[in-house]
């Protein structure tokens, strides 16, 4: 079945829709996996530090067995955790990733945040847990990145939690420039000035969290579920505020991967790109932009850290 996809610039596809993994427990991922492998999906968002990449490589062996699916015709993203960003660890964390999702190469390889820790150290908990940016810029993970893109252990290569400066800055030095950047992405957190540099230097944008992320919500914060434009919007199209949100975000061109372990709403999030929305309901959902991230990175800003939340989100060093 072809999937909705964009293209990367040598023309390989990016499916819109991709399965997000992050909190897909262990003893129900496998499944969750193969089942929507099973309804159509080809693109599998995953990262070591969600804990069960093992698993779902279990997935992916058993759907290469059983033929349901072809490695060629799956789009697989994993991500490098903050404490591999030497250059030289890199490829040490990626060969660990492709180990448990058994896989020889990925498609879509990410710097999970431009935040450097201390090797083996999974959270911070004091200052020291961390390594400042002066002292392991960006820029220098980025060669790391693009060795193991040249060694073809990954066909593309990209960041995520970059800020439209540092987006910037980042395209400027690479050799090879990040093809994609993955941040928190939904009606409430637009991410217009980020889509707007992604457009003008060839970086595609994808959301995640693209639903508000399944985190208990602080009172008074934005929801998805109860957002009376998403539902009134949805009801006009027969359909739910869910996939509304994941509509609005696949016309503006954004990539979206919602997490989901449950059969029906995996299927409901990937058909979304067959719903067209009208012009103007595009600009009332817009107009829901607040600016709220769900994801504040909070853990990479307390406990005596060298980062600062105006540098995670706004600055422009690499
Ligand atoms: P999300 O996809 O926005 O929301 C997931 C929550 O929505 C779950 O509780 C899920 O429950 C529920 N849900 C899914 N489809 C639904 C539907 N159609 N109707 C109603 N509820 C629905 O949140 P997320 O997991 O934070 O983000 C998605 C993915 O992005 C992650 O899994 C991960 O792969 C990636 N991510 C990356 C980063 C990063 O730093 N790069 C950070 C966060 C997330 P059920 O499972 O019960 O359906």
């Amino acid at each position: 079945m072809e999937q909705a996809h964009l293209n990367f610039s040598n023309g390989d596809p990016f499916p819109l829709v991709g399965l997000g993994t992050w909190k897909a427990g262990k003893g129900e991922v496998r499944d969750a996996v193969l089942n929507a492998l099973e309804s159509g999906y080809r693109h599998i968002d995953c990262a070591p530090v969600y804990e069960n990449e093992a698993e779902i490589g279990e997935a992916f062996e058993e759907a290469f067995r059983s033929g349901l699916v072809k490695r060629e015709d799956l789009f697989v993203t994993s991500k490098l955790w903050c404490d591999h960003h030497y250059a030289e660890d890199v490829k040490k964390g990626l060969r660990r990733t492709l180990e448990d999702l058994r896989l020889e190469y990925l498609d879509l390889y990410l710097v999970h945040w431009p935040i450097s820790l201390q090797r083996d150290t999974l959270f911070p908990e004091v200052g020291s847990d961390f390594i400042p940016p002066e002292d392991l810029p960006l820029s220098e993970t980025w060669k790391g990145m693009e060795d193991v893109h040249n060694m073809h252990l990954c066909r593309h290569i990209g960041v995520s939690n970059v800020s439209p400066a540092r987006l910037r800055s980042l395209v400027a030095v690479a050799e090879h420039p990040p093809e994609v950047n993955q941040v928190e992405c939904h009606p409430f957190l637009a991410q217009t000035e980020l889509l707007q540099t992604c457009a003008e230097t060839g970086v595609i944008l994808t959301a995640y969290s693209p639903l508000g992320t399944g985190k208990e919500k602080e009172v008074g914060a934005p929801d998805v579920s109860k957002c009376d434009v998403l539902s009134e919007v949805a009801k006009k199209y027969n359909t739910t505020p869910q996939q509304i949100a994941l509509a609005w975000n696949i016309q503006r061109g954004v990539v979206v991967i919602p997490k989901s372990t449950d059969v029906t709403r995996q299927k409901q999030n990937l058909a979304a790109p067959s719903l067209k929305l009208s012009d103007k309901d595009m600009v009332k959902i817009s107009e829901l932009d607040q600016g709220h991230r769900f994801i504040g990175g909070e853990i990479w800003t307390e406990n005596g850290s060298p980062y600062t939340a105006e540098w995670l989100w706004e600055g422009s060093e690499v």
